[in-house]
């Protein structure tokens, strides 16, 4: 997808229009269009349907599938029985797709309720219809889940990833964005990098990913006395403002303990 304009004023994750171009901070920094992930997003929408009908494509294979309908589950004890069906009555894979009416399972063998129904079609017409339809859950939410012996695709390239780890999104300053890029691509260490990443994010700068936290939490003894001395000599100086005193007088009271 190409991404759009640049034109955001501040650039916190809320507010960033999906598609829009993010620096990614890893050790070779780069930029990709961000992905909101939304179902009431357009693009989103549009990609997640895709994924959901490669996933199926790659397990369901046989020109005739099974396909059963149920309301939607709304209490526990619907949510359970539904549970139960899948895991009690049917005998191998399936999938399932929900909008905010009903339940559609398809399995690859026939289940209680089902009808068959040639693979093409389910994959044409039943899976982008039903994950067209109203969805008044949680934006994000996962709308299709399958049973335990399907592996779904992994979208990345695990390799790459391990080579160059992204450790997190810039937030902060659209202008900050080129200084920020060069600064952590100059850095050769990870507890260079792992300082940088904790004061950026303290600077309300960053995404973390796990990645980065991880890093972070990996140098924290060394990352964390820095920008504790700068808290401190900042409390310091306004505290000296607000009481006039000298921060020397201030140091010297803290330190008789009074
Ligand atoms: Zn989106």
């Amino acid at each position: 997808m190409r991404a759009k304009g640049r034109e955001r004023a501040t650039h916190q994750t809320n507010k960033i229009p999906c598609g829009t171009s993010v620096l990614k901070i890893a050790p070779v920094p780069y930029h990709m269009p961000f992905m909101c992930g939304r179902w009431d997003c357009e693009n989103c929408e549009k990609r997640k349907t895709d994924k959901c009908l490669k996933d199926f494509t790659a397990s369901f294979t046989a020109p005739y599938s099974h396909v059963s309908r149920q309301p939607a589950p709304t209490t526990m004890k619907e949510i359970n029985r539904l549970k139960n069906f899948l895991d009690m009555k049917i005998p191998g894979s399936y999938y399932t797709y929900r909008d905010d009416n009903e339940v559609i399972i398809i399995s690859k063998t026939a289940h209680p309720g089902s009808k068959r129904i040639k693979t093409t079609t389910i994959l044409n017409t039943i899976i982008p219809k039903i994950l067209s339809n109203d969805w008044s859950g949680k934006p994000h939410t996962n709308r299709s889940t399958h049973s335990r012996n399907i592996e779904p695709i992994k979208n990345d390239n695990i390799k790459s990833i391990n080579q160059n780890p992204t450790y997190a999104t810039w937030v902060g300053p659209i202008k900050m964005e080129k200084v920020a890029e060069q600064e952590f691509k100059s850095l050769t260490d990870d507890p260079e990098r792992a300082r940088w990443l904790s004061r950026n994010d303290l600077d309300g700068n960053l995404n973390l990913s796990m990645r980065g936290k991880e890093l972070i939490e990996q140098y924290q003894s060394q990352t964390c006395s820095e920008p504790r001395q700068e808290v401190i000599e900042k409390v310091l100086t306004k505290l000296s403002k607000a009481i006039s005193l000298s921060e020397e007088e201030i140091l010297l009271y803290a330190n008789e303990g009074k």
